[in-house]
C-alpha cells in the first residue's frame, strides 16, 4: 500500500467540494473526485495532479459501488471519506411535492448513507474518518427548508450514529454545518431577504468562503484530530 493518504470526495467539481479537494492535495494527499455533473468534473480535473475523476452518482447504490471500487483500483486504499454531494430546494411546505421531497433526500441523505456503507471495507483497514457535510439549516428550523432542512437535520443524526458504531474500527465520524457560503448552489435558492437573514444571525456578519469550510474538514480528517468522534461542528 503506497503511503500517500486518499480522500474520496463527493460532489467535488466545484464549491466546498472543490476547494476540500485542492486542500488535501496541497497537503499531499491523492484524491478521486466524484460529481455527477461530468463535463463540469473535467474541467475542475483538468488543472489537478494526483487526482483521479469519477463522474458517478452518491445516490445510485450500483455508482456507489464503482465509485469506490475506481478508488481502491487506482489508487489502493481510502484514508478519508467526504460526503459533501448535496442539493438544495427551497420551497413552501404545501408547495414540496413527493418528488422534490425526495429528490432532495436521495442525495443529502441516502447518498451519505451509501457512501459511508460502501466505503467501510477500506476505512476499517485505514482507520480512517468520514465527514458529513449537513448546514446550518440543520441545526435551526427556517422557512422554505422542509425538505432541505430536515435532510441535513437527519445527516447530523446519521453522523451520530456512524460515530458510536465505527468508532471499535477505530473509524471516527464527524460533521460540518456551513454557514451560507456564495456558491451555485446558495446562489440559486438565497433571495435577498435570506441574505439579509444571514447577516443579521450570524456572529461574524458575513458569508464564509469555500477555503474556510475545507480547512474545518481538512482538520477532522488529519491526525490533529484522532480524538474527536461524533461531533457536529459549525462552520
Ligand atoms: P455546489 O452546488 O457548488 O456543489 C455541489 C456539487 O455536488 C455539484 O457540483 C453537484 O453537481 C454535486 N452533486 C449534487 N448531487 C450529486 C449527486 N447525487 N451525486 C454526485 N454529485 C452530486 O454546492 P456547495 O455549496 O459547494 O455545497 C456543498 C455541500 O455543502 C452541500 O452538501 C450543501 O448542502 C452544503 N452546504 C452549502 C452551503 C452554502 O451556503 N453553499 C451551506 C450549508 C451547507
Amino acid at each position: 500500500m503506497s503511503e500517500r493518504k486518499v480522500a474520496l470526495v463527493t460532489g467535488a467539481a466545484r464549491g466546498i467540494g472543490l476547494a476540500t479537494a485542492r486542500r488535501f492535495l496541497e497537503q499531499g494527499w491523492r484524491v478521486a473526485m466524484d460529481d455527477r455533473d461530468a463535463p463540469e468534473l473535467e474541467r475542475a480535473a483538468e488543472a489537478l495532479e494526483g487526482i483521479i475523476a469519477l463522474p458517478y452518482d452518491v445516490s445510485v447504490p450500483d455508482q456507489v459501488e464503482r465509485m469506490v471500487a475506481d478508488t481502491l483500483g487506482a489508487f489502493g486504499r481510502i484514508d478519508a471519506l467526504v460526503n459533501n454531494a448535496g442539493v438544495a430546494d427551497f420551497g413552501p411546505i404545501e408547495e414540496t411535492d413527493f418528488a422534490r421531497w425526495r429528490t432532495v433526500m436521495e442525495t443529502n441523505l441516502d447518498g451519505v448513507f451509501l457512501m459511508s456503507q460502501a466505503c467501510l471495507p477500506p476505512l476499517k483497514e485505514s482507520r480512517g474518518a468520514i465527514v458529513n457535510i449537513a448546514s446550518i439549516s440543520g441545526l435551526r428550523a427556517s422557512t422554505l427548508r422542509v425538505a432541505y432542512g430536515t435532510s441535513k437535520a437527519a445527516v447530523m443524526h446519521l453522523t451520530r450514529q456512524q460515530a458510536v458504531e465505527l468508532a471499535e474500527h477505530g473509524i471516527r465520524v464527524n460533521c460540518v454545518c456551513p454557514g451560507p457560503v456564495r456558491t451555485k448552489l446558495a446562489m440559486a435558492v438565497h433571495s435577498q431577504a435570506i441574505i439579509d437573514a444571514y447577516h443579521d444571525a450570524i456572529p461574524l456578519a458575513r458569508y464564509g468562503s469555500e477555503d474556510e469550510i475545507a480547512a474545518v474538514i481538512a482538520f477532522l480528517c488529519s491526525p490533529d484530530a484522532s480524538y474527536v468522534t461524533g461531533q457536529i461542528l459549525s462552520a
